[in-house]
């Protein structure tokens, strides 16, 4: 009998020492994590700093940053517009609401709610080098990544196409202006776009004032002064456009340059693949990171992109490789799952601001917004109205042709309607801005509203 036991008890014991070897030899991913976390060495300080300044409290309204605001040595809160104080807690009573810039911070909550996916850690060592290994300037991973995202979204062919990232999107529409216009300089190329139209195409072509290219304005008014016959012309297209939001087509039906800044499906129903000539997109209005300063160009001719990619060597030597390394640790976030908790987030976010957005100017007969149309959406498979990153305000009583005076006197601040070659009886208004921003903008709004049906409403 005791034999017995002793026989079972050794069976046992050998079979939990296999079991623990396996597991501690063998034991997949899990275990190699652990025992990585257990030999951390020069990062642990690198991220015991950042965890720090993420840690300082700002109430919500405000952050600090390790390269922002420092007293004392120490990084403090830099307050979001309207609060201040040291901890970013006091709200400033008669604070203006500012809608002016398209900063898009809409979603910072996103990507507070995803840090630990989305965050990365720079060796001093990291990439010193201009070039990489293949000797490009651009990350073949970040690129099989921006394919990888296009296919999912469904908003770009990239198939057998070309592709040059750049310091944002405003970096390569002049390196794609620079790659169509004419090489002949008695006869420069035209460059036009459609009133309203983003005020930085004729902004980047006045200041690089080319011997190839200038200025032509506004394609309707061109096509109605010229015959389109032996003229070069270059065409920004601005699909969805800033500011109005609506998904333009080429006016002229030469030579374009397609914007997709908003072409994503928390501002725009996607309607099918964009299949232009040149297309251009940027993170900061996909991901909200416009301080990262990334943009990418997808390009069908080789001439083109040829020309593309040596205007961004020549200006900038390609892009920052620190830049690539933090898009590509973005970009996996944003792919997960086929893109459905980023575009769900977002597409929430933009949906509730324009019902509260549209509730208020329902109440005014003093001011109305842009039409939305709804499309067919292939993206979520289903019919949508469009989400713009920006209201289109137009003040419709006669005397109001100064719309952003009057919206001032409210203490509203939008982008006048004349920054977009448009009439100043228009005014641009962010959606896209902070929450706080947002909420205060909703604030001023339903006081001015409210002034029309005699009655002060507070919200
Ligand atoms: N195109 C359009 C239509 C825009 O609205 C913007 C930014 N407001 C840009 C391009 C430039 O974006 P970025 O340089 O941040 O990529």
């Amino acid at each position: 009998m005791k034999k017995y036991c002793y026989g079972i008890c050794l069976l046992i014991s050998i079979t939990i020492n296999i079991l623990l070897s396996i597991y501690i030899y063998a034991g997949g991913e899990n275990n190699q994590e652990i025992s990585h976390q257990l030999s951390l060495t020069w990062s642990e300080k690198a991220a015991a700093e950042a965890e720090a300044v993420a840690a300082i409290s700002c109430s919500g309204h405000g952050r600090a940053f390790l390269e922002g605001l420092i007293y004392d040595g120490q990084p403090v809160c830099e307050c979001y517009d309207c609060y201040g104080g040291p901890d970013c807690s006091e709200l400033s009573p008669e604070c203006v609401a500012d809608a002016d810039s398209g900063d898009p911070l809409f979603l910072e909550p996103f990507w507070m709610q995803n840090v630990a996916d989305s965050s990365i850690l720079i060796p001093g060592w990291h990439r010193m080098s201009y070039r990489y290994d293949d000797y490009t300037m651009m990350s073949t991973e970040l690129e099989y990544y921006i394919r990888k995202l296009h296919s999912i979204v469904g908003n770009a062919i990239t198939e057998g196409r070309y592709m040059v990232f750049g310091v944002g999107s405003s970096q390569l529409l002049t390196a794609a202006l620079y790659a169509l216009s004419s090489e002949n300089s008695s006869s420069p190329s035209n460059v036009l776009a459609t009133i309203p139209y983003y005020p930085m195409y004729k902004g980047q072509t006045v200041l690089f004032n080319s011997e190839n290219f200038e200025f032509g304005g506004d394609t309707n008014s061109w096509r109605s002064n010229n015959s389109t016959n032996n003229m070069d012309v270059v065409e920004f297209v601005t699909s969805p456009n800033n500011p109005d939001g609506e998904l333009k087509k080429s006016v002229l039906g030469g030579k374009t340059i397609h914007d997709h800044a908003y072409f994503w499906p928390h501002f725009t129903p996607i309607p099918g693949p964009s299949d232009h000539d040149l297309m251009i997109f940027t993170l900061s209005k996909l991901s909200g990171h416009a301080g990262v300063r990334f943009g990418w160009a997808i390009i069908k001719d080789k001439d083109v992109y040829e020309k593309v990619l040596n205007y961004i060597s020549v200006a900038d030597m390609g892009i920052s490789k620190d830049t690539q390394l933090r898009v590509l640790k973005l970009l996996k976030v944003v792919t997960e799952k086929d893109g459905k908790p980023l575009f769900e987030f977002a597409y929430n976010k933009m949906k509730d601001r324009w019902d509260r957005l549209t509730s208020i100017f329902s109440k005014s007969t003093r001011f109305s917004i842009q039409k939305r149309h709804p499309l067919h959406c292939n993206f979520y498979n289903e019919t949508r109205l469009p989400s713009p990153a920006y209201a289109w305000v137009k003040c419709e009583r006669e005397e109001d042709d100064d719309c952003g005076a009057v919206l001032e006197a409210s203490k509203i601040v939008g982008r006048s309607g004349s920054s977009f070659s448009a009439k100043n009886r228009y005014t641009r208004l962010s959606l896209i801005k902070s929450q706080d921003d947002f909420e205060m903008l909703m604030q001023r709004l339903t006081e001015l509203v409210s002034l029309e049906n005699g009655s002060v409403e507070t919200m």
